[in-house]
Parts: C-alpha cells; structure tokens; sequence
C-alpha cells in the first residue's frame, strides 16, 4: 500500500513536470499538489531528487531555463523560482544526482 502510494507520487509529480514542459503551469502545479497528498497519506518520503524537482513554495516544477534561473556561486547552486521568487542553495559537492 504504501509503496503504492509512493510509486502514484512520484508518477504524478513526473508528468507535472512534462505538463510544466509543455506550458500548462498552472495545471502542473495542481498535479504536484495531488502527488504531495499522496505521499502524506502515504506517509512515505519522496526520493529527494523527486522532491527537488518544483518550488517548496509556489509548487510549480523547476525547469532551468522556464521556470528556474540557477547559478553557481563560491560552491553554492543557487536555484531560484522564476514565478514567485523562491531560492534555495546547495553545496555543489557531493551533489551528484540529488537535484534534477
Ligand atoms: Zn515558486
């Protein structure tokens, strides 16, 4: 069961992504949202590139160049959320996998 859930969230927040892709931004952040409840019921941790992948804040999926700006700065990434301004920075080391 919980597996279930797991796999339907992860399936859900993924084709937001291809949604967010396509431009439907506001139908893909509808999409994250019902993913995240399914995991919360679940109550089952979201791979963490999985859970990397859109806005904490406003929920709309990161895609460079869309829908987030990302710099590199003093072994930083900074990423920061085109639509509401939301930034978040990782060390670079050992970051291998662990952002989309
Ligand atoms: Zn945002």
């Amino acid at each position: 069961m919980r597996n279930e859930l797991l796999n339907r969230a992860i399936f859900l927040i993924n084709y937001a992504r291809r949604l967010a892709e396509s431009g439907y931004l506001d139908i893909s952040r509808e999409v994250v949202k019902l993913g995240l409840t399914y995991s919360s019921k679940g109550r089952v941790r979201l791979p963490l590139e999985v859970k990397r992948s859109f806005c904490r804040k406003c929920y709309v999926p990161l895609i460079i160049g869309k829908t987030e700006t990302r710099r590199i700065r003093r072994g930083y990434i900074v990423r920061t959320c085109n639509l509401c301004g939301w930034k978040r920075k990782y060390p670079v080391r050992n970051l291998r996998g662990k952002i989309p």
